[in-house]
């Protein structure tokens, strides 16, 4: 069909049998040959890896964050240092150190898989001022497509004309998923999330809701307006933009179809 990028989330990277679930879906059809990562989300009674990498911050302790990853990495049989890299960002600034979830997370998920890595500071650009350069993005992800055929590439964080890591809004992943998607110049953006799709309702209240198959970017950018937050509102732009569509899916229910964003 055509390349497609895949997003995964916070849930879909949790722990090892997760990494191990991403691995199969990315195998199971070839043309899923860009993986954009978020850090490893809430799972049980553990945070959310990047929050404990905002703590790392203030408290300037890099153990609780390391510790999470190296029990993934321990599931996986790989062994490999984390906590030098985050003490190294440690000691430059905050958004270095949070964005050492997603590094580090797509750095093992490279190490797991063998699709090689490349670094986000390299290829999603912001100006001067802390905003989004979408085209100098977009002409860079061309550039790393070129030379990559396939890649894993971490969400959530670019970096300036300086070379300064900056990040995007929280669960900014999507952002980094969508402009992948335009920069490569993909058929598909998939987006695997921990929810079957759009839905009619929130299953929790309402027992008979249902997935939506279909809906426009425009309803779509409505719904996220209203505060509906399947999809990061910013990753509608450049997807609707390039005519790709984004198709929302369930990494727990890899054969359900989702919800097809489009038009
Ligand atoms: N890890 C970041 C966050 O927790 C970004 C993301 O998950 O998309 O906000």
């Amino acid at each position: 069909m055509g390349i497609i990028a895949c997003k995964f989330g916070g849930t879909s990277t949790a722990g090892a049998d997760m990494f191990k679930r991403i691995a199969g879906i990315l195998q199971e059809d070839p043309d899923r040959r860009y993986a954009v990562l978020s850090a490893p989300g809430r799972c049980g009674d553990m945070e959310k890896l990047t929050d404990a990498l905002y703590r790392a911050w203030r408290d300037k302790d890099a153990s609780p964050a390391a510790k999470r990853f190296e029990a993934i990495a321990r599931g996986l049989g790989i062994d490999m240092d984390f906590r030098k890299e985050i003490d190294r960002a440690l000691h430059i600034s905050e958004a270095e150190t949070v964005s050492r979830g997603e590094y580090l997370c797509a750095k093992l998920f490279a190490r797991f898989s063998g699709m090689p890595f490349v670094d986000a500071a390299d290829v999603i650009r912001f100006d001067g001022s802390g905003r989004l350069d979408d085209e100098a993005t977009v002409r860079a992800l061309g550039r790393m497509a070129q030379v990559y055929p396939r890649a894993v590439i971490p969400g959530f964080y670019g970096s300036g004309p300086d070379g300064r890591i900056v990040t995007f809004p929280r669960n900014g992943s999507d952002i980094t998923g969508a402009l992948v998607a335009a920069g490569v110049g993909a058929a598909l953006y998939e987006n695997w999330t921990d929810v079957p799709g759009l839905m009619t309702g929130d299953p929790g209240v309402t027992p008979s809701a249902r997935v939506i198959p279909e809906v426009s970017y425009a309803r779509m950018r409505a719904l996220a307006e209203d505060g509906v937050r399947v999809l990061h509102p910013d990753c509608l732009e450049p997807v609707a933009r390039a005519g790709i569509p984004t198709r929302i899916r369930c990494t727990l229910m890899p054969d359900a179809p989702g919800t097809l964003v489009e038009g």
